[in-house]
Order: C-alpha cells, then sequence, then structure tokens
C-alpha cells in the first residue's frame, strides 16, 4: 500500500525530513523548484544569537516554502564573510572558495533529485560568492537565482528608520519576530564603525541604488572589525521590534513567492530553464558500461 503523507504530496516542507522517494516523486509530479536558506555563524551583538543570518534564511524561507509549494534545502549554517568579519570573536567564516564548492555540491545534488531550478535565499552579506557560484552552476546547466533579502526587498525605508547593517535594528526586528526566545533586549546596545569613506559612496544592504555610488561589497569600506568594533553591533538594535520584523518578512516573502510562481508558469515541472546540464561530477554515472563480470546494475554475475 502507498504510504500517507502528511503534508499533502511530501511529508515535510524540508528535503533531509522526507524520504528520498518522496523528494523524487515531488519534484516529478508537483514541483521542482528548490530553495536554499544560506546564512552565517556570525557574532551578533551581546543580544542575538550567532546564527542569527542563518535562522533569518530559515525563517523566511520556511514561508516562502509554504506559500509556493517549492521542495526546502537544507541549510549549511555557514557562509563566507569580507574581509573585515575575519578574526572577530563569534564568527567562524568559510573562505569564498570553499563556500562557492559547498554550495554547488547542494545545488548538484538536489538536482540528482529532479529539481531543476534553484532559489538560494541568503541573509548575510557574501555575494562574492553566490554571484560566482550561480555563473559556475550555469555552465553546468543549472537554473540558479541567489538572492539576499534585504537586498532583493530594497525598501527597508518603508518600515526601518535606519538603514540596514549589522545586529542593529533591522536584524534585531527579524530576530524579535522569528526566535525571540534566543534574543535578550537588555543587553542591546547602539554600536558604531569607523568609516573609511564618506558614506554616499557606498550603497547600504537594502539601500536603492543612487548615481555615484559603490556596493559595499566593492570596496575595502570598513576596518577590521576585531579592532574597531567594540560591541560587534553596526547601528541602533534599540530600534528593534516584532512588528517591523513581520512587516519585513511578510514583503520578503511576497516578492519571492512570486517569482516562483512565474517560475512555475514559465517552465513546467520537469523542464530545466537552460535546456542542459553538464555536471561536473555526475555526469560520468550516467554513460557506465559495466564489464562483462557484471550485469547491467554492476552487480558480479554469479
Ligand atoms: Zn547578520
Amino acid at each position: 500500500m502507498a504510504k500517507k503523507l502528511k503534508l499533502g504530496n511530501r511529508d515535510s516542507i524540508w528535503f533531509h525530513e522526507n524520504s528520498g522517494k518522496v523528494n523524487v516523486e515531488y519534484a516529478k509530479n508537483v514541483c521542482d523548484v528548490a530553495i536554499l536558506p544560506i546564512g552565517a555563524i556570525e557574532q551578533h551583538g551581546p543580544h542575538c544569537p550567532c546564527g542569527s543570518d542563518t535562522f533569518n534564511a530559515i525563517g523566511i524561507a520556511e514561508k516562502v516554502a509554504e506559500k509556493s509549494g517549492a521542495m526546502l534545502l537544507p541549510s549549511p549554517m555557514y557562509g563566507s564573510h569580507p574581509y573585515m568579519h575575519w578574526g572577530m570573536e563569534g564568527t567562524i567564516p568559510l573562505k569564498y572558495e570553499t563556500h562557492i564548492a559547498l554550495l554547488e555540491d547542494i545545488i548538484r545534488g538536489a538536482a540528482v533529485a529532479g529539481y531543476n531550478k534553484f532559489i538560494i535565499i541568503s541573509a548575510h552579506g557574501q555575494v562574492s560568492s553566490t554571484i560566482v557560484a550561480v555563473h559556475k552552476l550555469g555552465l553546468e546547466g543549472y537554473f540558479t537565482l541567489a538572492s539576499t533579502w534585504y537586498d532583493f526587498l530594497r525598501d527597508n525605508k518603508n518600515v526601518l528608520e535606519d538603514y540596514m547593517w549589522h545586529a542593529d535594528e533591522a536584524e534585531t526586528s527579524l530576530a524579535l519576530h522569528l526566535y525571540p526566545e534566543l534574543v535578550d533586549m537588555d543587553l542591546a546596545v547602539e554600536g558604531g564603525g569607523t568609516p573609511l569613506l564618506d558614506s554616499k559612496w557606498k550603497i547600504a544592504p537594502g539601500e536603492g541604488t543612487a548615481p555615484g555610488s559603490m556596493y559595499h561589497f566593492e570596496g575595502t569600506f570598513a576596518l577590521l572589525e576585531k579592532d574597531d568594533l567594540d560591541e560587534g553591533v553596526i547601528g541602533n538594535p534599540k530600534k528593534a521590534t516584532a512588528e517591523k520584523g513581520e512587516k519585513l518578512v511578510s514583503a520578503a516573502v511576497n516578492y519571492y513567492a512570486e517569482l516562483i510562481e512565474e517560475i512555475k508558469e514559465k517552465y513546467k515541472c520537469g523542464v530545466n530553464p537552460l535546456g542542459f546540464r553538464n555536471p561536473a561530477s555526475y555526469a560520468g554515472t550516467n554513460n557506465i558500461q559495466y564489464d562483462n563480470d557484471h550485469d547491467e546494475k554492476g552487480r558480479l554475475k554469479k
């Protein structure tokens, strides 16, 4: 008798909570879009947990998966970091090369189960690896979109007083909305950072673009955090509320769900938008010819 599934055609929105067979059937018959939430293990001031960015990505991605029907891939927890994060206590950075390879392997592996469209939802400043990974995966025929929720939203100022930086009004609001039990607002302190150049040259996370300004990852705009930040905070977390977090999350979730709806509409289940697949590590297994001592499934003949 066929197994009764709890959640329509899947047991869970999470890939790792379903059996392999359920994940394969789901990609084949229901939805072959997969979401990968990524964040970082990084200190977030005295008041927020080191997993904040990963928890933020997971919190948003869970709601997107519920709303859109996309499958949710397990989050790798760790992320890559710009140079100024290195050496900061409480932060465990992956090198860009490590992170790029990690993202590539996860997408390749999920594709084996039949997933054809991939949305990476990041909650940490790591475009230096996600953009490279997306284009390397493109060469292998994997349709992958990577975005950082606050840059995707680009209207933080409708909700927030300040532009987003780190462990601040924005990130703490998400934390208060998504995992208040891990936040201690009694310990929240306003933080700073020494700007190397006037802030007009630099686009803050979530800020709209303007002439004569660079994305903050396009330059060495900041001093090493371990020496420059006393509390590991840039911005004012005291301005954070759960209500602001709820507004930011639901706005981001709606945009992601709309994006996935268009992908599902335009490229039906089973269709790879790129039309080819040339994976670095799996292609060979499709063409294996077993020798005469083995049967067609590679089992030693009696
Ligand atoms: Zn963060």
